[in-house]
């Protein structure tokens, strides 16, 4: 049987179609359907092994699925590598592991991929990095190497990492959850400007501070389904779902 390939409008930048995906013999997404517009942000959030990761990670192809349909910035997600590296060009995606190079500098972490996969020049790659270590508010972190940064500097470089690549979506997969408590403020304060700017972003985090902040729409996952969505006022205050209820009362 096919399915009808999903109509996305044009201000859909990801749409997902009853998406389905195995780890062998368990079914780790169970029809995923999900729509972000440009500009949207979206909060996931739910349990530890829910599929959070999950899907997310199939959104720029870290992971494959088997069924369904899943479409980012106009092009449909299948096995050509084309559509593959196309996607990847369009989708940044920080961490919770901040996944720098340990024996580059700052500054060279930050111009590797805008060098060597753009091919920009050099002088180029290193204005723009310098701007986005501006925006992040640790310009004067770029000789050093990342094992001389706190946890937090570290993130706030894998940020700028990926927005040197100039991305449309960035995904983010619990970004504060490995930083001590002092230096996730740091984090957050850099992702609500990026929110504030515009970027379509999703962001799996349980920073619910941040939800009520940015979020358009906080989606609830358990057990590999999307069981609850709303805006986050009615999220909070307002939770339907059993599941979602016993989530928000063992984090809040
Ligand atoms: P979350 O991010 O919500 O904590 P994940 O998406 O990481 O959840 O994982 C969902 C489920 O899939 C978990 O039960 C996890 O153990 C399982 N899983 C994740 N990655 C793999 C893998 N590579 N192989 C088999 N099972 C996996
Ligand atoms: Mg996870």
């Amino acid at each position: 049987m096919s399915a009808a390939k999903p109509t996305a409008d044009a201000e859909d930048v990801i749409v997902i179609e009853n998406l389905n995906k195995w780890y062998g013999n368990f079914h780790v997404l169970r029809d995923i359907n999900l729509r972000v517009k440009k500009g949207e942000r979206i909060v996931i959030c739910g349990p530890s092994g829910s599929g959070k990761s999950t899907t997310i990670r199939c959104i720029n192809r870290l992971e494959e699925f088997q069924e369904g349909s899943l479409v980012v910035d106009g092009v449909e997600m299948i096995d050509d590598v084309k559509n593959i590296e196309t996607i990847r060009k369009d989708v940044g995606m920080v961490f919770q592991h901040f996944n720098l190079f340990p024996h580059l500098t700052i500054l060279e972490n930050l111009t590797l991929g805008p060098i060597w996969v753009q091919k920009k020049p050099k002088a180029e790659a290193e204005a723009t990095a310098m701007k986005y270590l501006e925006r992040v508010k640790i310009p004067d972190q770029a000789d050093k190497y990342p094992g001389q940064l706190s946890g937090g500097q570290q993130q706030r470089v894998a940020i700028a990492r990926s927005l040197c690549m100039n991305p449309n979506i960035m995904l983010f997969d619990e970004p504060t959850s490995a930083l001590d408590p002092e230096m996730i403020k740091e984090v957050l304060d850099v992702m609500v400007e990026l929110a504030e700017e515009g970027m379509t972003m999703l962001c799996v985090t349980h920073e619910m501070g941040f939800a009520k902040k940015v979020a358009d729409r906080v989606i609830f996952m358990d057990a590999g389904q999307i069981v609850e969505e709303n805006e986050p006022n009615e999220f909070f205050n307002n939770p339907q779902n059993e599941r979602t209820k016993l989530f928000l009362s063992q984090i809040l």
